[in-house]
């Protein structure tokens, strides 16, 4: 088996999601005790959200580097960052790494592609939603229609997950608002929703949409277990 590299903490309670999917995964498919072998760097969310919110992305690229960095130095085979939004640097992380990167965004867009579906809705932060270094990895040539919300709704779903998700906070009328943001994007032509960000899938389950969901976390986490079982 090899060694799978985590970096984490973005928020520590989607990681912890990481950590137990990776590990039910790896016994699912091997049995009895086995476990993954794995190694994590956890940051402080603080120090990342606070270069996040200023702009400061080239700060934020030599944290995140050195933090691979460490996971790479300590034997992992290959390295996971377990935030959709900090993929905003995946081009300049994985060129200060000798290990590959598993993109989140293309285990994402394979698994819509295996679904059979080309138009889909993506719910993220404001980042992950706008910029186009997320929309614009799932939309390359021969790829996916993407659908995201209105401005108004972009700034619910952004404010949920950092104010409420990214604290561990799981409300109710959270997952309304959520359920109705899915909905417009269904009307809008989404044969499915992408949860592009990784603390999503706490509050929202399959089946808690009108059109089936895609949970980046699980499709990470599948994705690295199938890269860690390979021959
Ligand atoms: N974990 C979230 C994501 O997948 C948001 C936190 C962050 O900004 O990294 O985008």
């Amino acid at each position: 088996m090899k060694t799978i590299g985590l970096v984490g903490g973005m928020s520590w309670e989607s990681t912890l999601e990481y950590y137990r999917l990776i590990n039910e995964m790896i016994k699912e498919r091997l049995g009895g005790l086995h476990s993954a072998r794995c190694i994590l760097c956890s940051v402080d969310f603080a120090d990342i959200e606070a270069l996040q919110r200023a702009g400061r992305w080239a700060e934020a690229t030599q944290f995140l580097v050195a933090s691979a960095r460490s996971v790479e130095i300590a034997g992992a085979d290959f390295v996971l960052l377990c935030t959709n939004t900090m993929h905003k640097v995946a081009d300049a992380l994985q060129s200060g790494l000798r290990i590959p990167l598993l993109h989140i965004a293309d285990a994402t867009a394979e698994q819509v592609r295996r679904a059979g579906f080309r138009r889909i809705g993506l719910l993220g932060t404001r980042f992950t939603m706008e910029e186009d270094f997320y929309r614009g990895r799932l939309e390359r040539p021969g790829g996916l229609e993407v659908v995201v919300p209105d401005a108004p709704e972009r700034g619910a779903v952004h404010r949920i997950i950092y104010d409420e998700l990214c604290v561990g906070c799981l409300r109710p009328e959270s997952k309304v608002r959520l359920r109705g943001v899915m909905d417009q994007l269904a009307q809008q032509g989404a044969e499915g929703v992408i949860l592009g960000c990784t603390e999503l899938g706490l509050l929202l389950n399959d089946g808690d949409g009108p059109v089936p969901l895609f949970d980046t976390t699980r499709i990470h986490a599948r994705t690295a277990v199938e890269r860690a079982l390979q021959t």
